[in-house]
């Protein structure tokens, strides 16, 4: 791994700020221990960048993204720019990056600490040892879709609507990336789709069986999406690496997340690839901005420390930081510490900013 990085933190709006604070002191530990030399550069997006610059996203902005080796989003929205029309919201800043930088392969894994069995919905025989990734197809699909809007038809009636399409070239290049992904699991792959009411998703499945004659280790099943989100909660450890479409994968993903427990445990990797096959990458927690407790230093820090250990997997080829992290995570969860969202009875309810010193002293304990 190189020694010299420069990575681009947007903290963004509500409690993006807060658990950046504590993504930033993993990384100063890692950067401090390892003698790396990591340059994280503070940037603004969202209803952030709206207050400052007038815009979600500056060109400017999106230009330093592009030269810097990773990208680390917080979360971005929040009651005060809902007002705004739709194409000066904050979300529009997010979706210009994954855009720009043709982010396409999102990787959504779920995976269920032993210690927090008791925090999710569901009965601990349905989710122990659940391991399962969601691979989101992210630059495509309907919300990305042309064409989109609101339109008049007569005096007191509107009609609002959206394009759902994928081409061929789309679907291959996030098949390929799910299938690879797959022969580095259990070789078992789950396409979702609605292929019996939508041509477009159709045409998803016929390109992903085609793809899958480049993979004949790998066993590709396909399920309709309403079943899928039936099946996600009825027996989730059917499914090891699950691909789907850009909308699909973001409820799917949502739905996953309370097998886990709370949707501030989950993160994500978003991934594409230059003309010249050099990776680029954002690493973000699926949850939003939390509006609703944003400022009050309750929120969940771990699904942003966990994405932080995603970048040092996907973007820097560590694997031994990614365990490091991930090990500490679960101690710190085995010793009972445990953000409001998460906590039960027995458990020491902490701080966002003690959870991550929580997770300091444990990188600091691992023997190195
Ligand atoms: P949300 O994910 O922000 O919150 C949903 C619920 O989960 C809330 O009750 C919240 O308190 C809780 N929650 C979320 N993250 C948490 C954490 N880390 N710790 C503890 N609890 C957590 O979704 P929402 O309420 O639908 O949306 C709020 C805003 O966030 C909206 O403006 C929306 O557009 C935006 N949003 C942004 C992103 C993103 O930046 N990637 C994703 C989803 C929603």
């Amino acid at each position: 791994m190189k020694k010299n990085l420069n990575i681009s933190l947007l903290p963004g709006d509500g409690i993006g700020k807060e658990i950046s604070e504590e993504a930033i002191k993993v990384i100063n530990w890692i950067s401090k221990k390892f003698n790396f030399n990591i340059q994280v550069i503070t940037e603004s997006v969202g209803g952030d960048s709206i207050d400052k610059f007038g815009s979600p996203l500056t060109d400017e902005t999106l230009n330093r993204l592009k030269k810097s080796e990773a990208i680390i989003l917080g979360a971005v929205g929040g009651p005060k720019w809902e007002k705004l029309k739709f194409e000066n919201r904050p979300e529009r800043g997010l979706l210009k990056i994954r855009k720009e930088l043709d982010l396409f392969a999102n990787f959504r894994p779920a995976l269920v600490f032993d210690s927090l069995i008791n925090a999710s919905s569901l009965k601990p025989e349905i989710i122990k040892d659940l391991d399962i990734l969601i691979i989101r197809e992210l630059t495509g699909g309907i919300y990305f879709g042309e064409p989109r809007g609101v339109e008049k038809i007569d005096k007191d009636n509107l009609r609002g609507f959206n394009t759902l399409s994928y081409t061929t070239h789309e679907i291959e290049r996030i098949a390929k990336v799910a299938f690879e992904t797959a022969m580095n699991r259990s070789k078992k792959l789950c396409s979702i789709d609605k292929a019996n009411v939508l041509e477009s998703t159709e045409l998803w499945r016929d390109v992903v069986t085609h793809t899958s004659r480049k993979f004949p280790n790998v066993e590709l099943s396909h399920m309709y999406v309403d079943n899928a989100a039936m099946q996600l909660v009825r027996c989730p450890k059917q499914f090891d690496v699950i691909v789907t479409t850009n909308m699909f994968g973001d409820i799917l993903s949502d739905c996953a997340s309370m097998l886990t427990g709370s949707l501030g445990m989950l993160p994500s990797a978003s991934i594409g690839f230059t003309e010249n096959g050099e990776k680029k990458a954002m690493y973000e927690p699926v949850h939003g901005s939390a509006p609703d407790i944003a400022g009050k230093g309750i929120c969940n820090p771990l699904a942003m420390i966990l994405s932080v250990s995603m970048m040092f997997k996907y973007s820097f080829n560590n694997q031994f930081i990614y365990e490091l992290i991930n090990k500490a995570v679960s101690s710190v969860l085995s010793r009972g510490f445990r953000t409001k969202d998460i906590s039960s009875n027995g458990s020491q309810e902490i701080s966002t900013s003690q959870m991550g010193n929580e997770v300091i002293k444990e990188l600091e304990n691992e023997k190195i």
